[in-house]
Parts: C-alpha cells; structure tokens; sequence
C-alpha cells in the first residue's frame, strides 16, 4: 500500500550524546500529518536510538547493510545483526555508497536479496549524476539502476521495497529537482515499475524524492501527485526542519 514517508539519513554525523540531543528535541516535536518518520543513525548509534525512541511513533532504520549472512567481512554489519536489535528497515544504494565504496547495481541487487530473505524492508536509492541529466539520459540511468538491482525480484517483494529518486546533484548542494522535474521522473519510474509488474506494483509503490529538501521546499515537491515523500540528509539534522518537512503533507 502507498504511503507517505519522510526519512531522515544522519549520515556520518552525531557521536552518542549528540544522538542523544538530537532524540530529546525530536521527541518534542509534534506530527501532525499522516507521514511515516524514520531516522537512519550510524551503526554505533542504531542500539541506543531504538532503545530510546520505543515509544515514539518513529522508526529507527540503518543506512546500509552486507549481502553476506555472516563470515570474514571485517568492518561490516549483517541483516542479522540489525535485526536482533531491533531494526527492520534497512537503506541500500545511496550515491555515496556507490561513489565512495563502489556499490553497483549488481552487489545492491544481493544486498536486497540478503534483506528480503531476513524480512527486512529496503529503502532502495538510485539517481543520476549531472552529466547524465545534462545529456538528456536521466530516464535511461533511472532505468537501468531499477531494473539491474531490482528487476528479478518477484511482484510480491516489492510490498517491501521503498524507493528514493535522489538525483545525484541535487544531494547536499542546495540545489533541488523542481517539483515538476521530480514528478516527472517519478511518474516515469511508476511506469517503468508498470510495464514490467503492472499497474496494482507501481500504483502501490511509495517514491520518495531526495535531495535537498528542506522546509521551504517541501510542500510543494510533496504536493506532487507521484511523490510519497522524502529522504532528507542536511536538514534531518535539526528537529525543526525535519519535522516542518514531515508536516508538510
Ligand atoms: C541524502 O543524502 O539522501 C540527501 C537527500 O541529502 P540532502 O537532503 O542533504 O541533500
């Protein structure tokens, strides 16, 4: 079923006790649209937030996860392990994660696998960079990250995936998709999830869009018929500023 959400991605940011100033003022803000909140703290923080937010009407979801089950991956961090404390939801592909660690729609293709079989959902990013947008191959990038990550997935999975159309450029420059440019693009995404599924999937499927949304901006990219909400990186660091996005439905 579609939904609204706004998901707020802390990155690398917040030691501990900044995670815990940061959970005290958002319990103090007050929602009051229909939109569901999820936050994505690092890994060390992931413990303490669930623990903290139980009795929130937030969700707590991490920011990337290992294909593996488990085994000689140091560093790394398993859908078990996320999902024995507590964490459901897991986001995969975010373009710093492909720019920086070499994600491709291959290893995210058995990164969802790994998460769907362990019953998580997955918070599915994809977008593309400038230079494709200014050379008019945005619809083909968009594309092909779908369908090469998610394309061999039967219908019924996709009741566990979200999508994030997160165009490259636009993540923490300031600079953000129009509310057309993104309705555009996520009604070509629906489509494309239609003429593979047909149309109860991609009528279904909740898109979100990110980047660069802020308070300013986000009701009107929110009022746009094809976009469930947003994946927000800078301003999910204040409570205000995120919880005037989630409100801005
Ligand atoms: C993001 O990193 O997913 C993002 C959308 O960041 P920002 O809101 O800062 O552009």
């Amino acid at each position: 079923m579609r939904k609204h959400i706004v998901a707020g991605n802390w990155k690398m940011n917040n030691d501990l006790s900044q995670t815990a100033a940061l959970i005290s003022d958002l319990k103090e803000q007050e929602k009051t649209s229909d939109a569901e909140v999820m936050i994505a703290p690092s890994f060390t923080n992931l413990w303490h937030t669930f623990e903290s937010t139980r009795e929130d009407d937030i969700e707590v979801v991490a920011q990337n996860m290992h294909f593996a089950e488990n085994g000689a991956y140091t560093g790394e961090v398993s859908a078990r392990m996320l999902k024995s404390i507590g964490i459901r939801t897991v986001i995969l592909g975010h373009s710093e994660r492909r720019a920086y660690y070499n994600e491709t729609d291959e290893s995210l293709a058995k990164k969802v696998d790994t998460a769907l079989a362990n019953e998580m959902r997955v918070i599915f990013c994809f977008g593309e960079e400038l230079a494709d947008r200014k050379a008019g191959n945005e619809e083909s990038v968009v594309e092909g990250q779908i369908k090469n990550a998610l394309f061999h997935l039967p219908a019924d999975a996709f009741t566990n995936i979200v999508l994030a159309y997160e165009p490259v450029w636009a993540i923490g420059t300031g600079e953000t998709a129009s509310p057309g440019q993104a309705q555009d693009m996520h009604a070509f995404i629906r489509k494309t999830l239609e003429n593979k599924y047909g149309h109860q999937v991609a009528d279904d499927m909740t898109i979100l869009y990110g980047g660069s949304v802020k308070p300013g901006n986000a009701k009107e990219i929110f009022g746009k018929p094809d976009v469930d909400g947003g994946l927000i990186g800078g301003a999910a660091l204040n409570a205000d500023d995120f919880y005037a996005i989630v409100n801005a439905f």
